[in-house]
């Protein structure tokens, strides 16, 4: 997704229970009102959401003004699977993919095993999207390096090969320290590599949840920020507050450096993500204003 002027755009998780359907589509309602570049739908792992990432990125496009991106893992899957399933979302109308390796099924810090007629890393996937149709591709992207790479240097080489592959653009993994995204940036420019970088952002607003989230992704959770919200443990109105203070902060700087846009995490419901973007008065965020009063009030 190039352009010149930052985009802004939010991920989703294709729900499993009539409730979590609801909470989902009262959230894209609500994201659909600033009218983002694109909204993203997540692949479960190992594929285990295959047809419900398929319904609900089906839905977004044929009810919504919305321009959905599938998230599409290669593990678990033979390269005849892959292609079944591109086919079926171009027969969707989706024009967008974030291809990705994905991780493990069961364990996603367990030994990672190709599918016999599979690929082993996401660059071939890049490919493989690329030559099924007239797609826009996007790659993951790691601040901090993917736990798995031997070393940043090496993991810098392999995204930048990535890109090489055919990737118009990438999101990051989520991280907490605007330095960590800069020093990413600029590595993979000094290789001569334009391709977008847009930060991933998620507000910090529990520490038990990003403690959790932060050992899976590799993200270094600030010493003070980690502070703060132990000492609001029990408080979630205060951890909220913190949270969206910490994200908001953290999205100017990057904004201020020349992020070339913004990709808020959503979990579907939460209220946090839309009250950063009203704080740091993006594009039609005055939108947001009524619609979400109630929601932003009860926020968790
Ligand atoms: P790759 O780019 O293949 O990299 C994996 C590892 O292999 C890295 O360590 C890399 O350095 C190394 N590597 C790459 N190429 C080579 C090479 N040629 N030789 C040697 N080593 C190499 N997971 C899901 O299951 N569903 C999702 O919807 C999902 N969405 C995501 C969205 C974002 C924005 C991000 C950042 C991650 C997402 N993930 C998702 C997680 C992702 O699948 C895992 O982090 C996975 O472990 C890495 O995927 P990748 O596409 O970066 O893999």
């Amino acid at each position: 997704m190039k352009s010149s002027e930052p985009t802004f755009s939010f991920e989703f998780f294709p729900p499993k229970t009539p409730a979590g359907e609801q909470s989902l589509w009262q959230t894209i309602r609500r994201v659909e009102a600033v009218a983002p570049a694109f909204v993203s739908v997540t692949y479960g792992a190992g594929g285990s959401s295959r047809e419900r990432t398929i319904e609900t990125v089906d839905r977004i496009v044929h009810e919504t003004t919305l321009r959905p991106v599938a998230h599409l893992t290669a593990v678990g899957h033979s390269v005849a699977e892959l292609r079944a399933f591109i086919r079926q979302l171009a027969d969707s109308g989706i024009k967008d993919v974030l291809a990705l390796r994905g991780d493990p099924p069961g364990d996603p810090q367990g030994p990672w095993e190709r599918h016999p007629e599979g690929f082993e890393h996401a660059a071939d996937l890049v490919r493989l999207v690329k030559e099924c149709g007239d797609f826009t591709v996007g790659v993951a992207a790691f601040p901090e390096r993917h736990p798995r790479s031997v070393d940043w240097e090496a993991d810098v080489r392999h995204f930048v090969a990535k890109c090489r592959a055919g990737a118009d653009y990438a999101i990051t993994q989520m991280f907490f320290r605007a330095e960590d995204y800069l020093r990413l940036r600029d590595r993979v420019a000094a290789d001569g590599c334009d391709t977008p970088i847009i930060p991933e952002i998620m507000p910090a607003t529990s520490a038990s949840q990003i403690a959790r989230f932060a050992a899976l992704s590799n993200a270094t959770l600030p010493d003070g920020l980690r502070a703060q919200l132990e000492a609001a443990a029990g408080d979630p109105a205060l951890g909220h507050r913190i949270g969206v203070e910490h994200a908001t902060a953290l999205a100017a700087d990057l904004l201020s450096e020349g992020a070339p846009g913004l990709h808020f995490i959503t979990l579907n419901k939460s209220p946090a993500a839309l009250e950063i973007y009203r704080e740091l008065g993006l594009p039609r965020a005055a939108h947001l204003a009524l619609s979400e009063q109630s929601a932003l009030s009860t926020a968790a």
